[in-house]
């Protein structure tokens, strides 16, 4: 199995959006909110607040999205 950026506790988000600019800056050489395989979304409502949509369709598994969330959010599996 190939590894991923798994958003593991996003109960724990609060939205900050360091990690879209993380991986846009990693995989694209640009600090982007949309273009980002990461797309944090508010949800309908309740908790969590926010879901991380992700493109697997690329490479995920950055140490460096994961280590950036300062809610811990991430794990790379
Ligand atoms: S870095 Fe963590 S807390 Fe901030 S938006 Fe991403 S998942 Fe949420």
């Amino acid at each position: 199995m190939p590894k991923i950026l798994k958003p593991a506790r996003m109960v724990r988000c609060t939205g900050c959006g360091l990690c879209e600019l993380t991986a846009s800056r990693i995989a694209k050489g640009k600090l982007s909110y949309s273009d980002s395989f990461v797309q944090i979304r508010k949800t309908s409502s309740g908790q969590p607040f926010f879901k991380a949509v992700i493109d697997y369709g690329q490479k995920t598994e950055f140490p460096e999205v994961r280590d950036i969330c300062p809610e811990d959010c991430y794990e790379i599996e």
